[in-house]
């Protein structure tokens, strides 16, 4: 198969809030187009259900654009995409347009809805990790995402993991619906309760009603005859079918899909290869995570003597730290970073060591935080307007912590107040904007035309 792409030199990012009633794109029809692709791509009204008023778009430059090949690791890369604006436009800069239904085509232009994008990400995500569920068959997890009905036999699948601040991306599959219609196959009806068969069985299933979904419309048979002998192949139309197709192979292959362990990216193994027990994606990633594995095993045991739970940490954005930290309620309290270099309190670099814990702290929510560096420098660092860090020779009990934690649950319940107050305040602004917009739209004197001989106005 000879695929090829076109990558734009600049992607521009665009909301759909700021452009003016006259703009060209918001004439087009924005909330139309979105409808447009949730008609194909949303069964089962995961996302019509949630009132998306302001979009994000992508604009690509049609001038400029470079041709290339695209490696069929892409699909690899789209799926450790980060689960924001900043991730798809990164991917954007290195891959051009995805070419997704529904989107614009201007005469200078290309222009994709960023929410089309999350969409797409969140069904290649939930993919990959329905085949690990399904080289795995545990069946404790992977039932916290099923719902069974012995009664009727119906089930219904929900990942609930892809979200962004405002919308959430849930996918959502239950045996009825276009499904049946389309293509001459009887979704599984549970007769027991969930077991490593039936799971396997149900699994094959929600896959097969996805790859129908967002694969089978975006391939053509290309047909060739050489010497009187005709042969065909599928090829993608698009970038976004390029890469449900690289996703088909992984599934068609039987290759093994694993989290990095130390960058928690996703990776793939060959059917029979080898190194099939590789828990790391790469050399510098084997190198990363024995070191700081290394480090937080000399210090494990005297925080689970200080009352602490430890959780290794499962994401890969940077706002998750290296471990959690858990109280005895199962509540998340904190996190541990270990730094695999010599930084204290005396290095140059301090403060801004002391702004990634900070950034990590709002990101989640949390309390406290504690760094390890490579020598085994400990510090603890706990939510205030500031955020330093403190040597410490020990890692204190748990219960020294209980005060602060009150304090802080307090915090969060007036932050929260705060934001909906902050949003309702944004809503009545963006009203009186449309508002003015409209006014002034109006307000435009229309030119009077006098018919003279006929004496009249003219319309
Ligand atoms: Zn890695």
């Amino acid at each position: 198969m000879s695929f090829n792409w076109a990558r734009a030199k600049s992607v521009n990012l665009l909301l759909s809030t700021n452009l003016k009633n006259n703009d060209l794109l918001k004439r087009a029809g924005i909330p139309e187009s979105w409808e447009s692709y949730l008609s194909i791509f949303d069964d089962n009204k995961n996302l019509k259900s949630q009132k998306i008023t302001d979009h994000a778009l992508l604009k690509f430059n049609k001038n400029e654009e470079t041709n290339y090949k695209p490696e069929s690791s892409i699909i690899i890369e789209f799926a450790n995409t980060d689960f924001s604006l900043d991730g798809i436009v990164k991917f954007a800069e290195k891959y051009g347009r995805l070419g997704i239904e529904s989107s614009f085509d201007f005469s200078d232009s290309y222009v994709e809805l960023a929410n089309t994008w999350l969409w797409e990400l969140a069904n290649v995500r939930n993919v990959l990790s329905l085949i690990t569920h399904k080289q795995n068959l545990s069946v404790d997890k992977f039932s916290k995402l099923l719902k069974i009905d012995l009664g009727t036999g119906l089930w219904e699948f929900e990942n609930n993991r892809s979200k962004t601040n405002d919308v959430n991306f849930p996918v959502y599959i239950f045996p009825t619906g276009n499904f049946e219609l389309g293509f001459d196959k009887e979704l599984i009806r549970f007769k027991e309760n969930l077991n490593t068969e039936n799971m396997s069985q149900v699994i094959e299933d929600i896959l097969s009603v996805i790859f129908f979904n967002f694969y089978r419309d975006r391939v053509k048979p290309i047909i060739s005859s050489k010497e009187n002998k005709f042969t065909s192949e599928v090829q993608p139309v698009s970038l976004i079918g390029y890469i449900w197709h690289e996703l088909f192979k992984i599934l068609e292959n039987n290759n093994i899909i694993r989290n990095c362990r130390y960058c928690k990216n996703v990776f793939t193994i060959g059917m029979g290869s080898a190194r099939s027990d590789k828990v790391y994606c790469s050399n510098s990633c084997v190198v990363n995570g024995t070191r700081t594995e290394a480090i937080f095993k000399r210090y494990e045991k005297d925080f689970q003597k200080k009352g602490y739970y430890i959780r290794k940490s499962g994401g890969n954005t940077d706002n998750q730290f290296d471990y959690w930290l858990i109280n005895k309620y199962n509540v998340l309290i904190g996190g541990i970073d270990i730094a695999q270099s010599q930084i204290s309190e005396f290095s140059q670099k301090w403060d801004n060591q002391c702004k990634i814990i900070e950034s990590k702290l709002n990101a989640n929510n949390l309390a406290i935080a504690f760094l390890i560096n490579k020598e085994g420098r400990k510090y603890s660092f706990s939510y205030a307007s500031t955020v330093t860090g403190s040597f410490i020779e020990n890692i204190p009990d748990i219960s020294i912590w209980d005060e602060h934690l009150k304090m802080f649950s307090e915090y969060l319940k007036y932050k929260k107040e705060l934001e909906v107050q902050k949003k309702a305040l944004q809503e009545m602004q963006k009203i009186k904007e449309s508002f003015l917009d409209n006014l002034q739209e109006d307000l435009t004197i229309p030119e009077l035309k006098y018919d003279i001989k006929n004496n009249k106005e003219v319309a």
